[in-house]
């Protein structure tokens, strides 16, 4: 148990005024103590404040989502935030007070899944808060277990403060997260002067994100880029400037426009970006637009970027210390905006390239309890555990200077906790090195990427991940026991398949019109019957499990009356592949793969119990839709290498118990691939390769 911390901080706050200045009180302090940058901060204590009174403990959320709940709380008086009289809260149990919206609502626009990390979330914050989109006090932010009859979040209201405490231990799910290290006990206290202090009476818990998030301001100003092409034949599109603005912990990039900025386009898809680089690493922030449009971080950036749209001007923010964890200090900038019209026309206007350097650190890490006097900015601190990025880029170019580029499927794991919020990570989907023709656009596209993950013949990686608790040997879900790395498993053969896509469409043999069999991001359609043809439960469980596809779909059953009951299945545990699936990874010929249905107009009759039309989706039907596989069955790959790389720490060599976990996962996602393709697919593995740190580095701040 770690002693007490406690911390506080006066916030002068005016209605009006742009600025925070910060300063710790006298005698109280939460202490950072930076440890070795592979170990993670440590918070300590000198000397606890008592915790005020809890008041009353909340009830039923007004607000849910699957990581925050929500609880609208009027304030008895007025309350300065953001440059505003504020008259209500929302108390959310992720450990923060937000103003205006519930994180429940915020927390969808910034979605962590499946690769958040406390500085990616911190990150997002930021920038959205910067961009106006948030509005947060942030006492100990994490995901914190949704059972209220455990966790406790307390209001007390009164006419000259209002208290929240959150008594909260965080949560772990069968297929998601870390033990909890305990409970975690916090309070913050809303003064109607507008200061605000945070106690910590107890934190468990190594990371978390602690901050005011009110907004941005306009700080340094970088040369703007003027555009290479002035002559765009689409006024729309051209270019008049964009420029970089840093504000303390905040670059911003502004694309001026010659006409408004562009919200949607009837088809295709236009993007306004902004490429960051410095010699193999690279980020891309860019404002998607579609049927609708979102703003995206690329490549080896990670989070959600804020952005505002007012009229001609489109402002793009992003966090300092998440490019700085990618790139150091300096590196290139350019920006553009490119129409990809889906009819052949693809117009690109940049807006040149010019090179920045930003001096590092931009803005020294601020220690809440030391801070003092003016800041720019959001005030904020990020625990963590080391930041390893998340993306699998940069460790496959380290990998694969020390190890011959052999493989055609890599996985990356690491011995030691990461920056990481579910233990969950996606994967490079398919299209690298080697294009497969007639099961749709990503796996026929080759990008011509050795640079980027420095292998010219690696088809699918994932990773990086840590063997957290999910990856254990013996499993239990409540329900079942489950043995052989089940959830390991089960991970690897979802992300190693994305490999194939899955991208099949088909002729509807009903009006003759082509439709995806996919629901997106490569996964089949929610009411695509998908059954596995070869079962692979007796592997992993002591009692048998429903086998849908890998890639998802469901498995139906017809009713009589018409009506389809969806079979339940448990998440993200080993299963078989759909004859589809099979047909995709070309281990089955067109005339080996069984009809198969979905379910058109699909309507709930009730729990698990769908109405609609049965539509058949036959195999010359997706053929005649996305074309004949090249190379087919008979000449498709069976045989892949795989690599599975074990990072650990550089001082150190790689824990043994680790080691051999990994050999045995190994050992059973062979076998795994083996079974579920009826014998047709061989994976030829690699011995494990331990790896010492290096670029895939530890760093805190
Ligand atoms: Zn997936």
């Amino acid at each position: 148990m770690r002693p007490p911390a406690s911390a506080s901080i006066l916030v002068p706050n005016t209605p009006g005024s742009r600025y925070f200045s910060a300063s710790a009180a006298k005698g109280a302090g939460w202490e950072t103590v930076s440890g070795d940058a592979s170990t993670c901060h440590v918070l300590a204590a000198s000397k606890a404040r008592a915790l005020g009174e809890w008041g009353t403990k909340l009830g039923k959320p007004d607000y849910q989502s699957l990581r925050s709940l929500g609880w609208r709380v009027p304030l008895p008086f007025e309350f300065p935030f953001a440059g505003s009289m504020q008259h209500e809260l929302f108390v959310n149990s992720a450990g923060n007070i937000t103003f205006e919206r519930p994180e429940s609502q915020l927390y969808l626009e910034r979605d962590t899944w499946p690769d958040g990390t406390m500085n990616s979330v911190a990150g997002s914050i930021n920038d959205r808060a910067a961009a106006g989109q948030e509005k947060m006090i942030c006492v100990l932010w994490g995901l914190y277990s949704p059972n209220l009859s455990k966790n406790g979040i307390y209001v007390r209201r009164a006419a000259d403060e209002v208290v929240v405490t959150w008594q909260v231990e965080r949560y772990l799910w069968f297929g998601e997260a870390y033990q909890p290290l305990g409970l975690n006990i916090f309070q913050a206290r809303l003064l109607p002067s507008g200061t605000i202090e945070f106690t910590y009476q107890q934190v468990a818990e190594k990371d978390g994100i602690t901050g005011l998030f009110y907004g941005g301001s306009d700080g340094i100003a970088f040369d703007a880029l003027t555009p290479v092409s002035v002559d765009a034949s689409d006024q729309s599109l051209k270019i008049s400037s964009v420029s970089a603005t840093l504000t303390g912990t905040t670059l911003r990039f502004t694309f001026q426009m010659a006409k408004p900025i562009v919200r949607s386009v009837p088809e295709g898809m236009l993007w306004y970006r902004v490429f960051l680089g410095q010699g193999p690493h690279s980020c891309e922030i860019g404002f998607e637009v579609g049927r609708k449009s979102r703003p995206y971080l690329l490549r080896d950036c990670t989070g959600v970027p804020g952005f505002k749209v007012n009229g001609d001007r489109l402002d793009l923010y992003v966090s300092t210390f998440e490019v700085q964890s990618v790139f150091g200090k300096g590196m290139r900038w350019s920006a553009d905006v490119l129409r990809d019209a889906h009819q052949g026309a693809n117009f690109q206007y940049s807006a040149g390239e010019d090179v920045f350097h930003l001096p590092l650190p931009v803005a020294p890490a601020l220690h809440f309890a030391t801070a003092k006097g003016y800041r720019e900015g959001n005030l904020l601190e990020v625990f963590h555990y080391p930041q390893v990025s998340k993306s699998v880029f940069p460790h496959l170019r380290y990998i694969y200077q020390r190890v011959p580029p052999q493989d055609d499927m890599a996985v990356v794991l690491t011995d030691f906790r990461i920056d990481d919020l579910h233990n969950h990570q996606g994967s490079t989907g398919g299209g690298y090195n080697v294009a497969i023709r007639g099961i749709g656009n990503g796996p026929a596209t080759v990008y011509d990427r050795p640079g980027l993950i420095g292998s010219s013949k690696l088809q699918v990686a994932t990773g990086p991940i840590f063997l957290g608790p999910r990856f254990a040997e013996f499993l239990n879900d409540g329900d079942k026991h489950y043995h052989n790395y089940a959830n390991a498993i089960g991970w690897m053969a979802h992300e190693l398949t994305h490999r194939w896509g899955m991208e099949l469409q088909f002729r509807n043999p009903e009006d003759g019109r082509i439709e995806n069999l996919s629901g997106g991001s490569g996964h089949w359609r929610d009411f695509l019957n998908t059954p596995s043809l070869y079962s692979v439960w007796k592997m992993f469980s002591d009692k048998p499990y429903s086998e849908k596809s890998q890639m998802e779909g469901f498995v139906y059953e017809e009713l009589p009356g018409g009506n389809f009951r969806r079979v339940p299945n448990p998440w993200n545990l080993p299963t078989g592949f759909s004859a589809l699936d099979l047909y995709a990874m070309g281990m089955l010929a067109p005339d080996e793969v069984p009809d198969t249905f979905l379910i058109a107009e699909p309507r709930f009759v009730g729990i698990g119990v769908f109405g609609g039309r049965k539509v058949p989706v036959r195999i010359q039907d997706v053929i005649a839709a996305s074309g004949e596989r090249h190379p087919g069955a008979r000449e498709s790959q069976k045989e892949f290498t795989i690599g599975i790389y074990l990072l650990h720490e550089g001082k150190r060599s790689a824990y043994p118990d680790k080691l051999r976990q990994a050999e045995g996962i190994e050992k059973m996602l062979v076998e795994y691939f083996r079974v579920a393709t009826g014998g047709r697919m061989v994976l030829a593995p690699r011995a494990i390769s331990p790896v010492p740190g290096g670029r895939p580095r530890a760093s805190s701040r």
